[in-house]
């Protein structure tokens, strides 16, 4: 097997309490190296450390690999690698060049050495520049956006029509709401295909061909077509969401999905799982299933410390497509605003100047009657220029051939690829956390708000599993203010 030596990198950007201290970064990293039989050959302190500026220790580290002293870094989350989008990739690339490796404790799947684990970080990159932006908390659902996405793959459903590669509903919308519903009411196929028969037009099998008979696989087809919720899908994965108008609504076509005999074609369960919070009593809403197979979170009410007084509830499909939804669009706006992230034109610039200076000071050097007191000056210049022309030259790398990770790319392109844990990654890197409101006032749409990375903190304190606290409610509605401007400092995780 490959070189087991490694360097443990700790830093924490302010000293002060919290889940983050060196100590707890260093057991993480110990317990990490215990269990795959490395060795630590050091461990790099970098305490009162910014993760965006200049990095001695990190410097240390990557120098470390890069001569051959160790084989990798381990890293207890990935926010201590730093904050810098760029100083993030270089770091990477360096590693990459060196035949070393990058292990994260807390983030196994952020492996740069897989294609999801370079989507991953990519990812996590990018949320530390928004942060840095100050991108604000814009997450509701574009609907335009979704619409432009929205052209239907493969065969025209019964009951629509296409419009401009999009789906549109046509008379025969009702027959198909007729049969979810017989199904719902746990009518049988052969009982659903009799009364299409007598009552429906037929199927075509192509969209300008002659109708043939009802069948029962036609019927089945429809039934676990998840398009009639609006989704376009591709082998029944969803694809868009909302992309056309539904012809019946969530509730009944899982209705319909729970009577005996079709295949749910939905596999995302639990994608949220310690990340909803109860507006009621700030603790998890927890995933729940009905003896009918209907997911939702909600919160236990009855908790050591006393009984929330407003429980959260919400059907986990529809918080799920939310949350989704929101991560896709707050994806997108954020790697717009990335498209000129690295700006080769400013760095090439900078070696310009600094290359201008230093060709002015050897000049002034050689008219000059005392040129020894140029020398100090021409040593610093050229050393800037040195420095500069290698930032040109980390950041092209970075770019092209560096990790291969596209520079803007699609989440929603890509997340039906994902696995569950690689999914919930991608969660955990930009969300903190998401507050329900009790179930009494409304969709869960208007009960929701996400907390994105950051913006949690503001609502402090967080109950701690095992430990007991008040039962304090947060406000509501709950307003947002920080963005994602929330300063590192102003961080803390929620447990
Ligand atoms: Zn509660």
């Amino acid at each position: 097997m490959g070189d087991n030596r490694r360097v443990a990198l700790i830093r924490q950007s302010k000293k002060r309490e919290g889940s983050e201290s060196p100590e707890i970064q260093n057991d993480r990293i110990g317990g990490h190296m215990d269990q795959r039989g490395q060795v630590r050959v050091a461990t790099v302190y970098e305490i009162g450390v910014p993760g965006d500026i200049e990095r001695d220790g990190l410097e240390e580290a990557v120098r470390m690999v890069e001569t051959g002293q160790a084989g990798g870094i381990v890293v207890a989350f990935f926010d201590r690698l730093g904050r810098e989008e760029l100083g993030i990739y270089q770091t990477l690339y360096r590693l990459e060049q060196a035949g070393g490796v990058i292990e994260f404790v807390d983030s196994p799947t952020l492996d740069p050495a897989t294609e999801a684990g370079r989507i991953l970080i990519a990812i996590q990159a990018a949320m530390a520049k928004a942060q840095r932006m100050k991108i604000t908390n814009n997450w509701r659902i574009s609907r335009e956006r979704a619409d432009l996405a929205g052209k239907y793959i493969g065969p025209t459903p019964y009951g629509y029509k296409r419009v401009d590669g999009k789906l549109v509903p046509t008379e025969l919308a009702q027959y198909v709401k007729a049969i979810f519903q017989m199904r719902a009411d746990e009518k049988t196929w052969a009982e659903i295909n009799q009364w299409l028969t007598a009552n429906a037009p037929a199927p075509k099998q192509k969209p300008n061909g002659p109708r043939v008979a009802w069948v029962v696989p036609t019927i089945k087809g429809i039934v676990a077509n998840v398009g009639y919720l609006g989704h376009t899908h591709r082998k029944g994965k969803i694809v868009y969401r909302d992309a056309h108008e539904a012809l019946v609504s969530l509730t009944l076509w899982e209705s319909a999905q729970s009577a005996k005999g079709v295949r749910s074609t939905s596999g995302e369960s639990w994608l949220l799982s310690g990340k909803v919070k109860c507006q009621g009593c700030r603790r998890n809403a927890r995933p729940r299933s009905s003896g009918a197979g209907h997911k939702a979170y909600a919160c236990k009410k009855f908790h050591a410390s006393g009984t929330c007084t407003n429980p959260a509830f919400a059907v986990a499909s529809q918080l799920e497509d939310i949350v989704v939804a929101a991560l896709f669009e707050w994806h997108d706006s954020v790697f717009e605003g990335l498209q000129d992230l690295v700006d080769l034109d400013a760095l090439a610039e900078v070696v310009a100047e600094t290359r201008t200076v230093l060709r002015q000071l050897v000049m002034a050097q050689a008219t000059s009657r005392f040129p020894e007191e140029f020398a100090e000056g021409i040593a610093e210049a050229e050393a800037r220029a040195v420095g500069a022309e290698r930032d040109l030259a980390q950041a092209k790398a970075s770019i092209t051939s560096g990790l291969g990770v596209p520079r803007v790319f699609r989440l929603r392109d890509m997340w039906e690829e994902l696995t569950m844990q690689e999914r919930r990654e991608a969660l955990s890197g930009l969300i903190d956390c998401i507050v329900i409101e009790g179930h009494k006032g409304g969709p869960v749409s208007e009960r929701c708000v996400i907390l994105w990375k950051g913006q949690a903190a503001a609502f402090a304190p967080w109950p701690v599993r095992g430990q007991k606290s008040e039962m304090v409610s947060l406000p509501w509605p709950l307003e947002v203010e920080v963005g994602l401007a929330a300063a590192e400092d102003a961080q803390e995780r929620v447990v």
